[in-house]
C-alpha cells in the first residue's frame, strides 16, 4: 500500500471507528448468527494476488461484522465488561504504528521506563504497598501462571527449574469453589496438579471460608504435603464475592505459603477510597493481579501483575542467551517478569487512559457504575416477582425470576434459563448466567463504559416484559 493510501483509507477507518461507536446500538448485542455461517462465506483458499482495499473492507463490514458481539454497546451486560475508550483507542493505533517489541530496556527504553512509571502510577492509585513492583501481562491467567511458578520455585528453592519436577513432593493449592477456571487451569500448566488443588467451601456470601482453609492446611501437612500457595478472590467472576484477604493472609504468614490475590474485576474498584477494605492484609500478600482491560477503560489486553519480590519472580524466568546480552545496566528488562519474550508497547494505553480521564475521571465513572448496580438491586429487591440471589457489592447483580406461583427450583431453573435466552434473543441486551447453589441465576453487570441510567431501565423493563409469556 503506498503511503497516500494509507492515509486516506486511515481518515475512513477512523470516520468508521467513531460512528461505530456512536451507532454501536443498533446493532443486535449478542451475534445473532449460526455456527458456520461466517466461515461459510470464508473462500477456501487465500487470495494468490492482492485484493483491493475497498473490497477487504467491504467484506468485514458484511461478513464480519454480523459475527460480532457488541461488547462496546451500552446493552452489553454479560460476563465481565472488556472496555475500551477513545483515548485507548488512539494510544493502541499509535502503539501498533510503531510495532515496537518491548522485550528488553534497549529494544525500546521508553517502553520500559513508561511501564515502570505507569504501573507506579496505578499501584499508587488503588492502594498497594510502595514495596510492590509491577509489570503488564497480557491476562490475568498469565498473571496468575507467573505468580504460581514463582511460588513453586520459591518453595523448593528454584531446583524445580533447573532439575525438573522428579520425585520433589506434592504441592498443594488453595482457592475457594466459587474461583475462576484460570486457576484450575494454572495448576495443571505449573504442574502442581489439579488433583492438589483443593477448593475450599464459601459461606453465605461465597466468600472462602478461612476457618476451613486452615483446615485443610493442616490436613495436608499432617500427610506430608506441601502447601504452597493459597488463591484469594477479590470479587468472583460468578458473584464478585470478597474473600477475607486479612484472615487469609494471616494463615498464610503462620504457615508460610505464598499468597496471591486475583482482583481481574475488582481490582479497579480500589482506585475508591472506599473500597480498600477489600485489600486489608494486603502487605502480607506477595502477587495481586487486576485488569485495567475489563473495568478500567483501557482496550484488550491489559493485566497489571504486581509482586512483593520481583527478585524471585526474575530469578523463576530469568534467561540469558548471548544474542539477548545488552551492555546497560540497572534497567529493567520485562522479557524476565513473564512468560512472554516479546513484549507489546500496552504501557502507552494505560498512560493514555490515566492522563486522559485523570484519577478522578476514573473514580466517577467506577462509582456511578457501582451506584447503577446499587439501584437496580433495589428495585429487584422490591419485586414480588424477582429475588437477589448474591450481595452487590460491586457492578454485578445476581438475580433470578421467581414469582410466587412457582417452589419448585429444577422448573424455577428451567424457566430463568429460557428467560435468558429470550431477552438475548431479542439484540436488545446481553447478559450471562452462572449458578449458585444449584441455582440458574441471572447476572446483570453494570461496567460497560458508556452505560447510562437509561440503558439498566431499559433492560429491567425488558426482563420483566419478557415474563410475561411464562
Ligand atoms: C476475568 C477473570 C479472570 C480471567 O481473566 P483473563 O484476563 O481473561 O485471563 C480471572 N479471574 C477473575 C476473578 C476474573 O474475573
Amino acid at each position: 500500500m503506498e503511503p497516500i493510501t494509507f492515509r486516506r483509507y486511515g481518515h475512513q477507518i477512523v470516520d468508521w471507528m467513531a460512528e461505530y461507536l456512536e451507532n454501536v446500538e443498533k446493532y443486535p448485542v449478542k451475534s445473532q448468527v449460526n455456527p458456520k455461517e461466517i466461515i461459510e462465506k470464508l473462500p477456501l483458499e487465500a487470495p494468490i494476488q492482492g485484493e483491493p482495499f475497498e473490497k477487504i473492507f467491504s467484506d468485514f463490514e458484511e461478513i464480519v461484522i454480523p459475527g460480532i458481539t457488541h461488547w462496546q454497546s451500552p446493552n452489553f451486560f454479560a460476563y465481565f465488561p472488556a472496555n475500551s475508550s477513545h483515548v485507548s483507542m488512539l494510544a493502541e493505533m499509535l502503539m501498533t504504528t510503531l510495532g515496537a517489541q518491548c522485550m528488553s530496556w534497549e529494544t525500546s527504553p521508553a517502553a520500559t521506563e513508561l511501564e515502570e512509571r505507569v504501573m507506579e502510577w496505578l499501584r499508587d492509585m488503588i492502594g498497594l504497598p510502595k514495596n510492590f513492583s509491577g509489570v503488564i501481562q497480557d491476562t490475568a491467567s498469565t498473571s496468575t501462571i507467573c505468580s504460581l511458578l514463582t511460588a513453586r520455585e520459591q518453595i523448593t528453592n528454584y531446583e524445580i527449574n533447573s532439575s525438573g519436577m522428579n520425585d520433589k513432593g506434592i504441592f498443594t493449592t488453595y482457592c475457594s469453589m466459587e474461583t475462576h477456571s484460570s486457576i484450575e487451569k494454572a495448576v495443571k500448566i505449573v504442574g502442581l496438579g489439579k488433583e492438589n488443588l483443593r477448593k475450599i467451601p464459601v459461606d453465605e456470601k461465597y466468600a472462602l471460608q478461612p476457618e476451613a482453609l486452615k483446615e485443610a492446611i493442616g490436613s495436608d501437612i499432617d500427610n506430608g504435603m506441601k502447601p504452597t500457595a493459597v488463591v484469594a478472590t477479590i470479587g468472583t467472576t460468578g458473584s464478585t464475592a470478597i474473600d477475607p484477604l486479612k484472615k487469609i493472609s494471616e494463615i498464610c504468614s503462620k504457615y508460610k505459603i505464598w499468597l496471591h490475590v486475583d482482583a481481574a474485576l475488582a481490582g479497579t474498584a480500589l482506585i475508591l477510597p472506599e473500597y480498600r477494605w477489600m485489600i486489608e492484609g494486603i502487605e502480607d500478600v506477595d502477587s495481586f493481579v487486576f485488569n485495567p482491560h475489563k473495568w478500567m477503560f483501557t482496550n484488550f489486553d491489559c493485566s497489571a501483575y504486581f509482586i512483593k519480590d520481583p527478585e524471585a519472580l526474575v530469578r523463576t524466568f530469568e534467561i540469558l542467551p548471548e544474542y539477548l546480552k545488552t551492555r546497560a545496566k540497572g534497567v529493567k528488562n520485562f522479557r524476565d517478569w513473564g512468560l512472554q519474550l516479546g513484549r507489546r508497547f500496552r504501557a502507552l494505553k494505560l498512560w493514555f487512559v490515566i492522563r486522559n480521564f485523570g484519577v478522578e475521571g476514573l473514580q466517577r465513572k467506577v462509582r456511578f457504575h457501582i451506584d447503577l448496580a446499587d439501584s437496580l438491586r433495589q428495585k429487584i429487591e422490591k419485586s414480588s416477582n424477582f429475588e437477589l440471589l448474591a450481595p452487590v457489592p460491586l457492578n454485578t447483580i445476581c438475580f433470578r425470576y421467581n414469582p410466587p406461583n412457582i417452589d419448585d427450583n429444577d422448573e424455577l431453573n428451567r424457566l430463568n434459563e429460557e428467560l435468558m435466552h429470550r431477552l438475548n434473543r431479542t439484540g436488545k441486551l446481553y447478559m450471562t448466567h452462572t449458578k449458585l447453589n444449584g441455582k440458574y441465576t441471572l447476572r446483570l453487570v453494570t461496567g460497560q463504559t458508556n452505560v447510562q441510567e437509561k440503558h439498566v431501565n431499559r433492560a429491567w423493563t425488558l426482563i420483566q416484559e419478557q415474563t410475561q409469556v411464562f
